[in-house]
């Protein structure tokens, strides 16, 4: 292995990518503090973590956490939750963004498991993004924590930071995940998208990145920027 260049290599429109080195060395760096990253979103099962995602939009995972401690104690399968119906469930997620909505696609997603899939969460993108209100990103985390492989749910601090650490130049989150499926080392593709997301929340924040105490500022672009 060639040692890292502390220099990023200038790509067209003054995006500075990092090279195959530099970029294994950031996993190398992020995964020494943590080398096993799992979900913040709390949960009991693969059908709760599910709800959890669906419920995380627009949401910190505290912020879920604190509405689906109580409902998970008395809803743990599709079955139960349709047994609490929508009413009830909006009771358990008042303090959520965009609670009814979220309910009434919980409830669907909840009936559509029950009636396709025998109540269990299925394990294929196809399938997964096929229930209401999962979408990519959720089927995504769903592939990744429950079933292992690797995916790349790309949220908000993902967007952020693949730019600023010269990871990615793309706008779009599906060009991100596409971009960071290709470059990232297979070593690193499966727990990747955790260890960038918990840098980006605790520091590489938006509005003012804690670059003195980064671990990965030898090789970050935008440092001192
Ligand atoms: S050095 Fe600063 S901008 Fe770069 S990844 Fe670290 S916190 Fe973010």
């Amino acid at each position: 292995m060639k040692k890292a260049s502390s220099v990023p290599e200038n790509d067209d429109g003054g995006f500075h990518r990092l090279n195959p080195d530099e970029i294994h060395r950031v996993f190398e760096l992020l995964s020494a503090g943590n080398p096993a990253p799992e979900t913040e979103l709390e949960s009991t099962n693969a059908y709760t973590l599910l709800v959890a995602v669906v419920l995380s939009a627009q949401m910190t995972d505290k912020g879920v956490n604190r509405a689906t401690g109580p409902l998970f104690e008395r809803v743990s399968t599709p079955a139960q939750m349709l047994e609490l119906g929508e009413d009830g469930l909006k009771e358990y997620i008042k303090s959520v963004n965009l609670y009814p909505t979220k309910a009434r696609h919980i409830i669907a997603m909840s009936r559509m498991l029950e009636d396709n899939f025998g109540g269990t969460v299925p394990g294929d993108r196809a399938s997964l993004e096929s229930l209401p209100g999962v979408g990519r990103k959720t089927a995504n985390v769903v592939l990744n924590v429950v079933f292992g492989e690797a995916a790349m749910p790309v949220d908000t601090h993902l967007l952020r930071l693949a730019p600023r650490l010269g990871l990615s130049s793309a706008a779009t989150p599906r060009g991100v995940e596409d971009d960071l499926m290709r470059i990232i080392p297979a070593a690193w593709i499966r727990h990747a998208h955790h260890w960038l997301l918990l840098h980006g929340r605790y520091v590489c924040v938006a509005r003012k990145p804690k670059c003195a105490e980064c671990v990965l500022s030898v090789l970050c672009p935008r440092n001192g920027l």
